[in-house]
């Protein structure tokens, strides 16, 4: 076995501290605090190297959602790794498990989607759209048309196209970004900014913004509108149910792709395969990741519709891009595991008629805390919104001090919460318990009194 255990969590905690430059984290002030670390996991419950077990709300980052330890999964990678490690499929190859799992994740796909393109994360399967949408223009003749449309406060990725694509100001700020070619329109976040306007009425303004900017930009030079069906980064944005419709309206009489990013609205997670499943979006590109292998194996794709599929492979010929893993045998052996296990668990419907339904019952009980303005649920993605005034919605000053306070206090209680900001939001394995589920709330609520205990102690001091 691996040196699993060997050495104490304070030794682990110096070595990454020393040595190792996390993701999104600052990492200054991590090596100062040290690392959580977390040794091993089983079903909905991460354990760390001192023994405490926690509930995870997140399914680590949007993605486990067949939950941890499924040994289906563990022993076809073992056995595709023992047959074939690494092939690629590049120079006119392929290997069993690229054609299977191409096959099985085009089964699970809407009807009009019959070919992927594997890429290795979110962030590649994004990259990949900014340049086959654009080579799709130039294979109809139009190829002036090359400018995306996508939202402030989208996440799309962290490479420099897809962090373009993406709205997140912080990373724009620190890199120069975003790359030509890219322009944001606002988001459908009715809590944080339809300011007491008719939620449908303003899902229906948010989504005629991509009409004027098409107008403002000139039809002739738009190549794309990208967009999660429910924005995960961003906050657990769930759109009114007059947004997509009118995007649907606005595309089918301009002549634009639609994108879905679909890396974690895809496998499951609102109760249908994909987001668009859920909201009717006739998407022409489809960016997958996280959930198409549960993150066992780190994977991506592009679904791809006939609509683009055709004129490309029948006008432009070679397509000049591709990982070096893009296929790989081990993630196409996870691939077809978990979405073996997805069928037979039926975890979709699953999340559409029981859990779903059944969590969203008691977390939206949570919206009567008094430091709570918003609960909000959609599959089993959630949302908090954290007040300092319940009356008023009046946020806390210093924006984010008390959703990390609050994630804090979350894991102290033995739950996974993110914090964007100020919300609270989670993500939760679709294999979820009832049992757990009415754990996740309790320990919620527990971390919310814990941060109104706090926070009335810090107004009497
Ligand atoms: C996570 C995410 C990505 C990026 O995926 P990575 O695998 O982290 O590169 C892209 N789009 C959406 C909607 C995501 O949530």
């Amino acid at each position: 076995m691996a040196a699993l255990n060997l050495r104490t969590t304070a030794e682990i905690q110096a070595a990454d501290a020393a040595h190792h430059w996390h993701p999104f984290t600052d990492t200054a002030d991590l090596a100062a605090k040290g690392a959580r670390v977390i040794a091993s996991a089983d079903g909905c419950w991460l354990t760390t190297n001192d023994g405490q077990r926690i509930l995870d709300g997140m399914a680590g980052l949007w993605c486990v959602n067949v939950g941890y330890g499924r040994q289906e999964i563990v022993e076809a990678v073992a056995r595709q790794m023992s047959q074939l490690a690494y092939y690629n499929t590049f120079f006119q190859t392929t290997h069993p498990a690229a054609a299977e799992f191409a096959e099985a994740v085009t089964a699970v796909a809407p009807p009009h989607m019959n070919r992927v393109f594997f890429t290795n994360s979110g962030s590649e399967s994004n990259d990949t759209v900014f340049r086959l949408a654009r080579v799709y223009w130039d294979a109809m003749g139009k190829p002036s048309k090359k400018i995306f449309i996508s939202r402030r406060n989208g996440y799309h990725g962290s490479t420099v196209a897809a962090s373009s694509l993406g709205g997140m100001k912080a990373m724009h700020a620190q890199s120069g970004l975003p790359i030509a070619g890219v322009h944001h329109i606002n988001q459908p976040y009715v809590f944080g900014e339809a300011e007491g306007m008719d939620p449908a009425e303003f899902g229906r303004a948010r989504a005629r913004e991509l009409e004027q900017a098409i107008d403002e930009i000139g039809e002739e030079n738009v190549c794309a509108f990208i967009a999660e069906p429910i924005q995960g980064a961003g906050g657990v944005i769930i759109p009114p149910e007059t947004y997509w419709p009118e995007i649907r309206r606005i595309c089918a009489e301009r002549e634009i792709l639609l994108v879905a990013d679909e890396v974690i609205c895809g496998f499951g997670r609102t109760g249908r395969w994909f987001g668009s499943d859920t909201y009717e979006i006739e998407a022409d590109l489809m960016p997958i990741a996280k959930g198409m292998t549960s993150g066992y194996v780190p994977m991506g794709g592009v679904l791809i519709s006939d609509k683009v599929a055709g004129p490309v492979m029948a006008h432009a010929g070679e397509f000049y891009h591709g990982y070096t893993y893009s296929g790989h045998p081990a993630a196409c052996a996870a691939g077809i595991a978990n979405l073996r296990i997805m069928q037979e668990e039926k975890l979709p419907e699953r999340v559409a008629t029981d859990i779903g339904p059944y969590l969203a019952e008691r977390w939206l009980k949570l919206g009567d805390h008094p430091l709570v303005g918003e609960a909000r649920m959609k599959g089993l993605l959630g949302a908090l919104e954290l007040v300092a005034d319940k009356t008023t919605n009046a946020r806390f000053p210093n924006s984010g001090t008390a959703g990390m306070r609050c994630r804090d206090l979350s894991v102290e209680h033995g739950l996974v919460m993110r914090a964007v900001g100020d919300t609270m939001i989670i993500s939760p394995p679709l294999i979820l318990s009832h049992a757990e589920a009415d754990e996740l709330v309790d320990r919620a609520r527990r971390a919310l009194d814990a941060l109104a205990d706090e926070t009335a102690r810090s107004r009497a001091a």
